[in-house]
């Protein structure tokens, strides 16, 4: 019996880099899972193809997280596709870097509609489904913790997210839904790559400063949000682990 058996999961943003690690792990701990995606389909359908060629269950789900009815419609697809909903990951995220100088109204619209308001809207549609045992997963960012500079918007929408998962902790422990935040350090994703990231001298000072020496993976982040998502945790509302070799 594995820790998932018999559970449904939705994860968003889960066609590539740390979602599509999550949506693996929970099906590797016996989840159906549904796989969301924005606009890489294709990436989506091979995480489902991975899970399934893995004796797994999973279906690819286009979804904007941050328009209301596509959240909902997210939600009861899971619902309709395996008749429950016991998790859900709140995923997709998206950053961009900016000095304060050069902000603007679209980049913190950007960042803030996908990365807070998605979250709100996600949670809103799987409130209504999620029953006792059910848990949510926000992945928020290390970042809030250590003052990047250029960081002011992206920082902010992660400073959000643990807000909000304190709150929703509480407002829906007396329905026994646990609400919990994973903050990842550094991960090579195709984010990260697509960023300029990986490979940089922000990497490697990074690294330089991460006691376990190493770049995250996503595999290092999937396992955790595995453990919250499952009745293991079922002590456990309203925590942040922090999942960054150490690194403060
Ligand atoms: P990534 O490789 O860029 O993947 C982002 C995912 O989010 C993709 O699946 C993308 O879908 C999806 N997405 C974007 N906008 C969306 C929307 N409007 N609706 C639904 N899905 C949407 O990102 P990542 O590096 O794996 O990061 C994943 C999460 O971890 C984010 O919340 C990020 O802030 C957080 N995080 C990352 C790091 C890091 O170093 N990588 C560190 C700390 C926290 P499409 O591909 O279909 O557009």
């Amino acid at each position: 019996m594995s820790k998932l058996d018999g559970k449904v999961a939705v994860v968003t943003g889960a066609s590539k880099g740390i979602g599509a690690a999550i949506a693996r792990a929970l099906a590797k701990d016996g989840a159906a899972v549904v796989v969301n995606y924005a606009s890489s389909k294709a990436g989506a359908e091979a995480v489902v193809a991975a899970i399934t060629a893995a004796g797994g269950r999973a279906v690819a789900v286009q979804a904007d997280v941050s328009k209301a009815a596509q959240a909902q419609a997210l939600i009861e697809a899971a619902v309709e596709a395996f008749g429950r909903l016991d998790v859900l990951v709140n995923n997709s995220g998206v950053y961009e870097f900016s000095a304060i100088e050069e902000v603007t109204e679209a980049h913190y619209r950007r960042l803030f509609d996908v990365n807070v308001l998605g979250v709100l809207l996600a949670t809103r549609a799987a409130a209504r489904h999620l029953g006792e045992g059910g848990s949510i997963v926000n992945i928020s960012s290390a970042i809030t913790h250590v003052n990047t500079p250029a960081a002011s918007v992206y920082s902010g929408t992660k400073g959000a997210v643990n807000a909000i998962s304190g709150v929703l902790a509480n407002e829906l422990a007396p329905r026994r839904i646990r609400v919990n935040v994973v903050s990842p350090g550094f991960v090579v994703t195709e984010g990260t790559h697509a960023a300029g990231i990986v490979g940089s001298e922000m990497e490697a000072g990074l690294v330089a400063q991460t006691p376990l020496g190493r770049s995250g993976q996503p595999d290092d982040i999937a396992s955790v949000v595995a453990f919250l998502a499952s009745d293991e945790a079922r002590w456990l509302t309203g925590e942040e682990i922090t999942a960054s070799g150490g690194i403060r």
